[in-house]
C-alpha cells in the first residue's frame, strides 16, 4: 500500500513477535446483529481480519446476541454478505454469544458458588443509585450477603422463567467501593421474556455483555480481543472474570480508537432513526455510511480497505474527513474504471454540414492507460446534444466552451463552431446550429488554438439514464454534537438529485454495480436495486471528480 499511517496494533504484535518468537494470533468481530455494519464497523473488521491475515492466525465472526429484543435475523443476513463484500472471510463456522449459554449459565453457577454472585432484587432504578458516583462510593444492596443456597435457588428460578422482567438479577460481588464503578457489583444476567433468533424460549435470563463476551473470548481461543477505547474502563471486569473462572484459555482486550467520519453519523441507533423515520430509503440508501450504502453508491471493497490502512489505528479518538474518503475511492476509480460520456441537461446541437444520413463511428480507449479495457464506439450524427452547462450566449472573458462564433472540440472527435442560436416563441434557446471543421478529428486546426473540449453523444444513438447526484447527508461537520437527537436537524435537503441524462450507446450494456467515469462530470455506479429493472437504466455518483482532500 502507498500510503500507511501509524498501526499501534501492528507494531504491538510485531513487537511480541519478537520477543516471543511463535505469536499465535486469533482474532474476532463480534457485531450486535441490531442494525447493518458502518464504515466504523469497516475499520474493525479491517482490523480483526486484517491482521489475522498478516500475521497467518485467525479471525472469528461472532454474533455478540445477548440483547434479543434488538437483534433480528435480516441484520445477521446482511453483515455476513457485507463481511465477504468487504473481502474477508471468518474461519470456521459462525459464531454466537448464544452458542455458549449453557456454558455460561455453568459459570454463573460456579461464582455464587464460591461467594462470588448473588441474586439482587433492586430495581434497576434503585441499584443505579446504589451504584454511587465517580466522588461517592456505593452502598451494597440489602441482597448482597444472600447465602450460595439461596442464590443457586434463585437464579435457576430466574433461569425457569418464574419471575418477571426487572424483579431480579444476578451480580458479580466484587467491590461496591472500587474506583472504577464498572465493578461496583456488575450485573451478570438479566430477566428477559423474550425468544432469542438462535435460542427460541429456552432462555428467561440473558447475560449481560460483560458476562459473555470475555468467557465467548476464553472458549474460542481468542488471542487479541480488540474493542474500542469505550472498553477500557470493562477491561478489569474482563480481567476479573477470567480470573475467577475456570476459562480454558486467557485472552488479552486491547483497545483503539473508534472511527469516525465528519458530515456522518456512525452509530446504528442513529442510522436506524433514519431509516425508521423514512429520511433515507432503507439502511442501503447510497447516503448512508452503511457498507451496503457505500456498495450502492459506489464505492469498492478495496477502497474501503485503503481508507483504513490510510487512517491508520490509534489510541486517541479522532475524526476522519470524509473528503480522504472521497480521495480514496476516487484514486482507486481513476485507474480502474472505464471512462464513458453521458450529459446531464442535455442541449440539442446540428452539425449543419453533415448530411441526414451521417454515421461515423469514432473508435476511443476505454480507459486512456489500460489497453485492456478495449475501445469503445462513438457514434457521430448531425445531431447531438452537448450539456447545457458548456454552452454561454453571452460568455465572459475566459470561457473556453461554446458561444455563439466561438470554437470547441468536442472530445474525442472534431472541432465545432456555433454559427446560430435557436429560440422558441418564449426565447429559450431550442438548439444550437453548428459546424464541423472535417480537418480537426486527431488534429489541431489550422492557424488557430482551440481550448475548449466539451463531452457529446449522439442524439440517434444515445440511450436515456437516469442520474442520481449525492451530497453528504449532513450540512455540518459533527452532526451528532450536540444533544441527542439534534443530528436530525442538520439533515442536508439537497442530498439527492435525480437528473435525466442521455449516454454514449456503450453503457445500454452496463450491468448493476458497474462503474463507470463520465468523462468531465463524475464517477458512476449502476444502481445495485434498480438498474434494469423495466429497462430503467440508473446510475448513482460515487463522487465528484474533483479532489478536495489535502495531503
Ligand atoms: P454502534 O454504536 O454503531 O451500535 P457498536 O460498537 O455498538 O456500534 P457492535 O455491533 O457492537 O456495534 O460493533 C462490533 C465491533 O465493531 C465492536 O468491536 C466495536 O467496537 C466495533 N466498532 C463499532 N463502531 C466502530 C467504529 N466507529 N470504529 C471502530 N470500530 C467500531
Ligand atoms: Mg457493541
Ligand atoms: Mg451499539
Amino acid at each position: 500500500e502507498s500510503s500507511s499511517a501509524p498501526n499501534f496494533l501492528r507494531n504491538q504484535i510485531r513487537d511480541e513477535i519478537e520477543r516471543e518468537g511463535e505469536v499465535s494470533i486469533v482474532t474476532r468481530f463480534p457485531p450486535e446483529p441490531n442494525g447493518f455494519l458502518h464504515i466504523g464497523h469497516a475499520k474493525s473488521i479491517w482490523v480483526n481480519f486484517g491482521l489475522a491475515e498478516q500475521f497467518g492466525g485467525r479471525c472469528n465472526l461472532r454474533f455478540d446476541d445477548t440483547n434479543p429484543a434488538k437483534e433480528e435475523q435480516a441484520y445477521i443476513d446482511a453483515i455476513q454478505e457485507d463481511i465477504h463484500w468487504l473481502g474477508f472471510e471468518w474461519a470456521g463456522k459462525v459464531r454466537y454469544a448464544s452458542d455458549y449459554f449453557d456454558q455460561l449459565y455453568a459459570w454463573a453457577q460456579h461464582l455464587v458458588r464460591q461467594g462470588l454472585a448473588y441474586v439482587d432484587d433492586l430495581s434497576a432504578e434503585e441499584m443505579r443509585e446504589y451504584r454511587g458516583t465517580l466522588t461517592e462510593p456505593g452502598r451494597p444492596s440489602p441482597y448482597r450477603e444472600r447465602p450460595a443456597e439461596e442464590n443457586l435457588y434463585l437464579l435457576e428460578r430466574m433461569r425457569l422463567g418464574e419471575f418477571a422482567e426487572g424483579e431480579k438479577a444476578l451480580r458479580a460481588k466484587i467491590d461496591m467501593a472500587a474506583p472504577n464503578i464498572n465493578l461496583r457489583d456488575p450485573v451478570l444476567y438479566r430477566i428477559r421474556h423474550t425468544s432469542h433468533h438462535q435460542t427460541g424460549d429456552k432462555w428467561k435470563i440473558y447475560p449481560s455483555y460483560d458476562f459473555a463476551h470475555g468467557q465467548s473470548d476464553a472458549i474460542e481461543g481468542i488471542t487479541h480481543s480488540i474493542c474500542t477505547l469505550e472498553f477500557e474502563d470493562h477491561r478489569p471486569l474482563y480481567d476479573w472474570l477470567l480470573e475467577h473462572l475456570p476459562v480454558p484459555s486467557r485472552p488479552r482486550q486491547i483497545e483503539f480508537a473508534r472511527m469516525n467520519v465528519n458530515y456522518t453519523v456512525t452509530s446504528k441507533r442513529k442510522l436506524k432513526l433514519l431509516v425508521d423515520r423514512g429520511i433515507v430509503e432503507g439502511w442501503d440508501d447510497p447516503r448512508m455510511p452503511t457498507l451496503s450504502g457505500m456498495r450502492r453508491r459506489g464505492y469498492t471493497p478495496a477502497s474501503l480497505r485503503k481508507f483504513c490502512e490510510m487512517t491508520g489505528v490509534a489510541r486517541a479518538n479522532g475524526v476522519v474527513d470524509i473528503a480522504m474518503l472521497h480521495h480514496a475511492i476516487r484514486s482507486d476509480l481513476e485507474d480502474n474504471a472505464p471512462r464513458a460520456m453521458c450529459v446531464l441537461k442535455p442541449l440539442k446541437v446540428v452539425l449543419t454540414n453533415l448530411d441526414e444520413a451521417h454515421e461515423e463511428i469514432i473508435e476511443v480507449p476505454g480507459h486512456p492507460a489500460r489497453d485492456d479495457m478495449g475501445v469503445r464506439r462513438l457514434p457521430l450524427n448531425r445531431e447531438i446534444y452537448i450539456d447545457a452547462d458548456d454552452f454561454m450566449e453571452e460568455p465572459p472573458k475566459k470561457f473556453f466552451r461554446l458561444a455563439p462564433g466561438q470554437e470547441v472540440r468536442l472530445r474525442n472527435a472534431y472541432v465545432i463552431r456555433c454559427d446560430e442560436v435557436v429560440k422558441n416563441a418564449a426565447g429559450e434557446i431550442e438548439a444550437l446550429h453548428c459546424s464541423v471543421d472535417l480537418a480537426t478529428l486527431g488534429a489541431n486546426p489550422e492557424g488557430r488554438k482551440v481550448k475548449g473540449v466539451i463531452h457529446w453523444v449522439s442524439a440517434r444513438h444515445g440511450v436515456p439514464v437516469e442520474v442520481r447526484n449525492y451530497d453528504n447527508l449532513f450540512t455540518v461537520e459533527a452532526p451528532d454534537k450536540d444533544k441527542e437527537g439534534d443530528f436530525l436537524s442538520h439533515l442536508n435537503s439537497h442530498s439527492l438529485e435525480v437528473v435525466q441524462g442521455i449516454a454514449e450507446p456503450s453503457l445500454a450494456g452496463a450491468a448493476s454495480e458497474d462503474r463507470f467515469q463520465f468523462e468531465r462530470v463524475g464517477y458512476f455506479c449502476a444502481d445495485r436495486r434498480e438498474h434494469g429493472v423495466d429497462g430503467k437504466r440508473v446510475f448513482n455518483r460515487t463522487v465528484s471528480l474533483k479532489d478536495g482532500w489535502a495531503k
